[in-house]
Parts: structure tokens; C-alpha cells; sequence
């Protein structure tokens, strides 16, 4: 064993030897992989190798997409067979609400370059000639499917690593990392120690107990997976090509040839826990008893909708454990805090994603980014909020869901309420339908008295539209009440917080008294943030941003920090907010204090602290709902006695409650982008209309130099806001832009403006084409719908009623 090293990969599964390979390959040969046992002894082994390129994000399937290609790669790099078989495949969907799924998919896929089809159920039958057309409305055919032997995969990533000079330690198991005060780790095993630049966790199955070494609770947790092999069915021994993969989301399984039969797998909904609180170390090589009672429902669908299946008999069961995080995504990156620590686990799909896992980690590792958006799978999407008992819940439910439709308007009931503010009984009372964000409850929308507050799941419009839009007007005529709670606040001070701010963002700080916009850029001059930062005076500031990337801004705040002299802490639900929007939010506002808010003493984008209802606040001017607006920032304890002194005063004022679902549609209206939609590390801030927010006069920033290059060429391609010919479904994000018949984009999100009367989408096309109005499409569920492209947002464009005096 050496005794340093640059990095020590933990774990020799498909995860851990794919980061080794990605490092050596991209000029890393310092790197050790160390393994507990033989390599592939977690979950690797019993995988049934499948892949395919479908997920929720599109980042992800792009990811996935880059795996499946990779194979050849190693195949060649290693000499190692990894058994590669793309048979392509069939979804096969059961409803009309599964086909809307697939159409979704299939569109996403067009600007993915993933190239699915959708197709009749005549057209699947003839392919997939084992299937009962009659239980079935249509399907997806998806070209880039198959399967890899798991072993053969894993062997050729170690070797080819190898070939570039990685080294792999087998039957040696860490039992240890600590941290040195350079900033290296030290490894301790059972066959001696070493000391190394960087750790990976690829644990695994271990991946908990490997993150504990370092005084980490990771939310991931293994569940029981059972598939099982038929035997001989005449239709595949007939059969000229290797059968295609299926899934039948209806009756929860997926399938694919092995040998003269098929591999039957379940994603059944009573999905059983394995080891829940601690993995044991010993082990190995080992599956789980087989319990077919639990998979019969299952079963039973898929023998009606597969004959046969069922008289081909079940020949043998495997059921063996892998981990899932709470949102089934894998958990990926830097860890705050614990410098040069670094996890790749959680992965429940490793030969689907296991390529495109290892590339992000080596790019983060050695260019300090992963070099394309991985926020779906960054382990800073959870916070400590993430315990071992919300984890537990929320993998059982992503489990037993994982072939059932996730609606877009769909909030998903486990591990909720978690965290509350002290209005959430008021407002529940009010009619209140909630979401959760980073495990916040935040309302979406209020049923007004006599409506049931509970919103139906649809690709289409809900019945919330006519309550929203009743929110909207209330808003655009009179004022409205919003919690802004939700959003990360972090207060900096220091005697050097105002030269360290205005390194890392990119806009000039505010005067006292002031806030500003911001983006936030990394190095590349790619956009890792928007912010609204105020100047309390005396060298405090507030710095308010997206409430679900709260662990990831203050890893980069953190890992950015200098020495000493600045101090950043995220507030949380210390200080909490309420929104006053409208034009009689100025009235409702003077109601309450006895400072003068007239537009003199405070225009548009102050930020002053004073007493709002005898109680502490500070109040920023500002909205995003286009409209004059108020935000009220108190302590927590005060924000129940603050709300109710607002319903009182604003009664007569036809004040409203609005939720998540109203700011949606009025930002709309306004062309207003938003974190993690219109705003990703994919984008400049030219790409995405926040130029004006970045001050190149500015001596240093970080990302400087990429803007003044960026701003020398021209944004590629441009945010434009598009009026689309809807008629009961809106665009919601991830539709592809056609123009004159080719896709040149993608739709960010789209929503109905309720006060213009009109179906918007955001969305990234070429930039030569943003000044082009027409000719654009956008398929919305299947259909191209024509889209007017809008050279200015549709309300109030000049922006005066932010501005009203
Ligand atoms: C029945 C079943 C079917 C599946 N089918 C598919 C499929 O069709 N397609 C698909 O993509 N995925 C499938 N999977 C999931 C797939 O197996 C996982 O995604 C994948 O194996 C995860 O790999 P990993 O490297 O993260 O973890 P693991 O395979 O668990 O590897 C972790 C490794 O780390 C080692 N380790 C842990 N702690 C230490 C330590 N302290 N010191 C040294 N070494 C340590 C372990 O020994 C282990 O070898 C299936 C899983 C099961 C159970």
C-alpha cells in the first residue's frame, strides 16, 4: 500500500471504480481504489445490468445517455467484455394520463438528442410480441436500451484505470478517515494506513457507515429489490433479435431477454427497508430470502398482461439490497464543511448512471466543477433536515412510486409537515393547500371557504386555476399576502464583508439602506446564483436567495471565506417573512408603522429597519410580482403577531392570502426568471437576460474574465418569454421550442398569466432567433402549439407600478 496519495477512492462497486477510471483518465494516476472485499461485493453483483436513458431531469438523462456510450470506450481502454446488449426498448403505458408521461418524455428526448418515438400499440405489440395489446393505449420506444454485465462493467473501469496507473487494494477495509489540518485525510484500513489529497466515498451499500468515519449522516438508505428469471418461453426462443426491454408501469415491473426467457423485475409498493440503521460489515456475496408474497400483486398484473410469462414458469428469485436517496436521484459532490471529502453514493441505477456520476466527480474534483448542471444530484439538495427517519419515509415512498406518474402539480405526502413556521396552523385554517421546499411547508394556494383545500393531480389545468387566477387579480387590484419564508437568507458582517461580497457576487454591492440584485458566478462566468442583497449599515448585510439551494450557496460562501474579518450565517427560520403585494400594500404598510413609507422616504429597492406592528422588522421594497411590494422580515417569534396585525389592518383593503402557485403566474407575466429554472450553473447571465445586474467596472469578481470574453462574443443562445396558443394544459417546463419544423430549444417553465389572460412559457432558444416573433412552437403533450415569441414582459413592461409613487 502506498502511503499518499492524491486521491482514495472508498468502494469497488460499479460507482467507485467508474470516479477511479474518470480521474486517471482525465489526468489523475495518483489514485488508489480500496475495497472491503472482492470488487462488486455491495450491491454491484446481483444488479440486473439494465440501463436506459429516462429520468425526471433532463440533466440526469443526459448523464445517463453519456453512460450507455461509455461502455465501448472502457470495453476498448480495458480489453474487459462488458457484455453490452442495447436491444432498445418499450414503455409501455396502460392509461391515457401514462401515455401524456411518455409523450412528455418523448418530447424532452427530442432535445436531449435522445431520439424516442411514440408509438401505437400495434406498432409496440409487433415488437414486443409477448405482450397482451389489450391491456395497453400506446408506448414509447426508446432506442438507447439495454443491458451490460455488472461484473464485466466494473472489472473494465478498475482496468482501465489501471492501464493509466491507478492501483487497487482488495479485501482491505477502510476503517477510518480523519481529517489533517493541511487538508488531506488520513485512511486508516485493516492493511495499514495512508494519507490522501482527497477521499471519495463510493460505500455503497457502507456508504452511511463510511460517511460516519467522518462524523457524516448521509440521507440514503437500501431497500429489498427482487427480480426473477422465467423459464424458456417459446416466443423468445422464436425470436430473430434479442428481445427488447419493457416496462409496464401499470403493473410496476420491467423486463428484459435472459438466456431462453425473461428477467422479470418489481418496483412493488410495499417495498421493504434492508438494514435500516446500520449495514452489517460482513456482508458479502450475499442475497436476501426471496419473498414472492410481497411482489404477487405485481406479478399477477404482469402475468395478465405478459401470458407468457406465466407458463413459462419462475426458474429463479433474487433479491438483493441497493440505496436510493429521498428522491431516488444519486447523492453527489463536495461536502460542506469537510474540505477535500467528497461522496458518489446513493446511486440507485449504477449502469445507468454510474458513467456520468464518475465524470462530474473527477471534473468537480480537479476543475472545482463538475462541468454540466448536477443539481438534481448534488448531496447540497438536502439539508440536516434530511434525518435517518425522513430518509426511512421518504425512500419507502419513492420506492413504491418509482413507475407511477409524479404530476407536476403533485406535492408528495411522506415524511410531511417537517418544518412549519409559526403561521402554518393560520394559514392551513385559511384554506391553505401546501408544498415543500428544502422540507419547508410553504402554501401554494387557498381554497377560499366552502372549496376543499386539495388540489387534483393533472398534466392539465387543476381545479386551483380559477382560485389562482381570483389571487392574481387581488394582487394586480388591490394587495395581497404572501409568506416569503421560504426563500435562504444569510446575514454577513465583518469588517470585511463588504470587500468579500463584492468579490463573490457579480452586481455592485448597495448603499446603506439599499438592496440590490445579483447574480453569483463561478470562474467560468456560469451562473451558481441570484441574490437580492441589502445594506443593513454598519457592515451588515442580508443576502436573500433560493430557499432550496441553502446548503449549496453556503458551501461555496463557506469554501470562498477568507481567513478572517467576514462571517456568514444562514438565518433559516430564525427570521422569517411576509410579502405585501399590490397597490394597497403602500396603505396597508403606513397602517401598521409609524415610519413614513411614502415613495419618497422609501423608494423602490430601499431596505430600512423599523417597528411594523410594535414589533422588530426590517422591510425591503421590493416584489416579484411585479407590483408594489413589501417584504417584512422578522424574528421567528414575532411573525404570528405580525400576520395577524396585517389581516386586521388590511381587511377593508380587500387584502388576500396568495400562495407559490399566484407568484408563479405573476412572474410570468412579468418575463421574472427563477432559481433553478431560468437560473442554472448552464447558463450566463447573458444567456439569461441578468446582464444588466453584472458590473464589469468592478476591478475583481469571481468570474470577471469569462463575462468580458462571454460579452466579446455574444450570448449562443438567449431566455425569451413565449405567448403559446394553449388551450387546457400550459407549458411546464422541459417542452422543446420548434422552428420552421426543427427544435432550436427548451422550455424553462410556462404557467397561465391569469391577468393577461394568456398561456406563457419561459425558455432558451439561439440567440439569432430571439428576435424573430414568429414561427415557433412549443409541443405541449404531444401537440406543437404555435407560440408568439414576446420582445417585452406582458405586464407592465416599463415596470412603473413597482416604481408607483
Ligand atoms: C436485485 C437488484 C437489481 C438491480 N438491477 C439494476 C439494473 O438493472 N440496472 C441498474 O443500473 N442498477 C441495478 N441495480 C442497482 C445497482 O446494483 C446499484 O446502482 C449499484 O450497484 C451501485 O453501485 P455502488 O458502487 O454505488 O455500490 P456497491 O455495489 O454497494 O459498492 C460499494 C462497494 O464499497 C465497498 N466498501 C464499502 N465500505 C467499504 C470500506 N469501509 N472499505 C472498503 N470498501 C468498502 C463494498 O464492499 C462494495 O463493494 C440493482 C440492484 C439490485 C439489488
Amino acid at each position: 500500500m502506498k502511503s499518499h496519495v492524491q486521491v482514495a477512492v472508498i468502494g469497488g462497486g460499479v460507482v467507485g471504480a467508474s470516479v477511479l477510471y474518470h480521474l486517471a483518465r482525465a489526468g489523475w494516476t495518483d489514485v488508489v481504489l480500496i475495497e472491503r472485499d472482492e470488487l462488486t461485493s455491495g450491491s454491484t453483483w446481483h444488479a440486473a445490468g439494465g440501463m436506459h436513458t429516462l429520468n425526471g431531469d433532463p440533466n440526469v438523462a443526459k448523464l445517463q445517455k453519456y453512460t450507455i456510450e461509455l461502455y465501448k470506450e472502457i470495453e476498448e481502454a480495458s480489453g474487459q467484455s462488458c457484455s453490452i446488449h442495447i436491444t432498445a426498448g418499450v414503455d409501455l403505458a396502460g392509461t391515457p394520463e401514462r401515455m401524456d408521461f411518455l409523450k412528455l418524455a418523448c418530447a424532452r428526448a427530442r432535445y436531449l438528442g435522445l431520439g424516442m418515438e411514440i408509438i401505437s400499440v400495434d406498432e409496440a405489440a409487433r415488437i414486443f410480441p409477448i405482450m397482451d395489446k389489450r391491456h395497453f393505449v400506446g408506448a414509447l420506444y426508446n432506442p438507447l436500451e439495454g443491458h451490460v454485465d455488472p461484473s464485466g462493467v466494473t472489472h473494465a473501469y478498475v482496468k482501465a484505470a489501471r492501464n493509466l496507473g491507478a492501483e487497487v487494494y482488495r479485501f482491505t477495509r477502510v476503517t477510518g478517515t480523519k481529517p489533517r489540518p493541511d487538508g488531506s485525510w488520513e485512511v486508516t484500513s485493516d492493511k495499514g494506513n495512508l494519507v490522501a489529497e482527497h477521499v471519495v466515498n463510493a460505500g455503497g451499500l457502507w456508504a452511511r457507515e463510511v460517511g460516519r468515519f467522518a462524523g457524516l449522516e448521509l440521507p440514503i438508505l437500501a431497500m429489498e429489490h427482487q427480480y426473477l428469471i422465467t423459464g424458456e418461453i417459446p416466443e423468445v426462443v422464436a425470436s430473430q433479435k434479442e428481445v427488447l426491454h419493457a416496462i409496464d408501469f401499470e403493473g410496476e415491473i420491467y423486463m428484459r431477454q435472459e438466456g431462453k426467457g425473461m428477467l422479470i423485475g418489481t418496483y412493488e409498493k410495499g417495498g421493504v427497508p434492508w438494514s435500516p440503521r446500520e449495514t452489517p460489515w460482513n456482508f458479502t456475496h450475499e442475497l436476501l430470502p426471496p419473498d414472492l408474497d410481497r411482489i404477487a400483486d405485481s406479478l399477477e398484473v404482469g402475468f395478465r398482461h405478459f401470458p407468457a410469462l406465466e407458463r413459462a414458469g419462475i426458474k429463479r428469485v433474487v433479491n438483493g439490497p441497493f440505496t436510493f436517496a429521498p428522491d431516488g436521484n444519486p447523492v453527489v459532490g463536495p461536502i460542506r464543511g469537510l474540505r477535500n471529502y467528497w461522496v458518489a453514493c446513493g446511486v440507485m441505477a449504477g449502469f445507468s448512471q454510474g458513467g456520468g456520476v464518475g465524470l462530474a466527480l473527477s471534473n468537480w474534483m480537479i476543475h472545482g466543477d463538475p462541468g454540466f448542471d448536477v443539481w438534481a444530484m448534488d448531496v447540497a439538495r438536502f439539508g440536516d433536515w434530511a434525518t435517518m427517519a425522513y430518509t426511512n419515509a421518504k425512500v419507502r415512498e419513492n420506492y413504491s412510486r418509482r413507475f407511477r406518474i409524479r404530476f407536476p402539480n403533485e406535492e408528495l405526502a411522506a415524511a410531511r409537515p417537517l418544518r412549519m413556521t409559526p403561521i402554518y396552523d393560520r394559514l392551513k385554517a385559511r384554506g391553505a393547500v401546501f408544498g415543500s421546499a428544502f422540507g419547508l411547508e410553504h402554501a401554494l394556494w387557498f381554497a377560499p371557504e366552502g372549496v376543499e383545500p386539495r388540489e387534483d393531480v393533472t398534466y392539465r389545468r387543476s381545479n386551483a386555476h380559477a382560485h389562482v387566477g381570483d389571487e392574481c387579480r387581488a394582487v394586480r387590484n388591490a394587495v395581497g399576502l404572501l409568506e416569503t419564508s421560504s426563500f435562504s437568507k444569510y446575514e454577513v458582517t465583518g469588517d470585511g464583508a463588504g470587500a468579500w461580497l463584492e468579490r463573490i457576487l457579480a452586481n455592485r454591492l448597495p448603499r446603506e439602506g439599499r438592496l440590490t440584485l445579483s447574480p453569483m458566478l463561478n470562474a467560468d462566468g456560469k451562473l451558481i446564483g441570484d441574490f437580492t442583497v441589502a445594506n443593513a449599515g454598519r457592515g451588515r448585510y442580508f443576502v436573500f436567495g433560493s430557499g432550496v439551494a441553502e446548503q449549496y450557496h453556503l458551501r461555496w460562501f463557506e469554501s470562498h471565506l477568507p481567513p478572517s474579518g467576514v462571517a456568514i450565517r444562514a438565518l433559516r427560520t430564525e427570521m422569517l417573512g411576509l410579502g405585501l403585494s399590490g397597490p394597497k400594500a403602500r396603505e396597508l404598510l403606513s397602517r401598521l408603522t409609524g415610519d413614513d413609507v411614502s415613495n419618497a422616504a422609501l423608494p423602490f429597492l430601499s431596505f430600512r429597519a423599523m417597528d411594523v406592528a410594535m414589533l422588530p422588522a426590517h422591510v425591503g421594497r421590493i416584489s416579484f410580482t411585479g407590483e408594489l411590494g413589501y417584504e417584512i422580515w422578522t424574528p421567528a417569534d414575532c411573525q404570528l403577531a405580525l400576520y395577524e396585525s396585517i389581516l386586521a389592518a388590511g381587511a377593508d383593503l380587500g387584502l388576500r392570502h396568495f400562495g407559490a402557485r399566484t407568484l408563479n403566474s405573476l412572474r410570468l407575466e412579468k418575463s421574472f426568471g427563477n432559481w433553478a429554472r431560468e437560473y442554472r450553473p448552464i447558463y450566463t447571465p447573458a444567456e439569461a437576460g441578468l446582464d444588466r445586474f453584472v458590473d464589469v467596472s468592478k476591478a475583481d469578481f469571481v468570474g470577471r474574465d469569462a463575462v468580458l470574453r462571454d460579452r466579446a462574443q455574444g450570448p449562443a443562445r438567449r431566455l425569451v418569454t413565449f405567448v403559446v396558443d394553449a388551450t387546457e394544459a400550459d407549458a411546464i417546463g422541459d417542452e422543446p421550442v420548434w422552428h420552421d419544423g426543427k427544435v432550436v430549444g427548451w422550455i424553462t417553465s410556462g404557467g397561465y398569466g391569469h391577468c393577461v389572460g394568456r398561456s406563457l412559457a419561459l425558455g432558451y432558444i439561439p440567440a439569432p432567433l430571439s428576435t424573430d416573433t414568429s414561427g415557433f412552437e412549443i409541443e405541449i403533450l404531444g401537440e406543437r402549439r404555435p407560440a408568439a415569441l414576446a420582445l417585452q414582459p406582458l405586464h407592465d413592461p416599463a415596470g412603473e407600478r413597482m416604481r408607483r409613487s
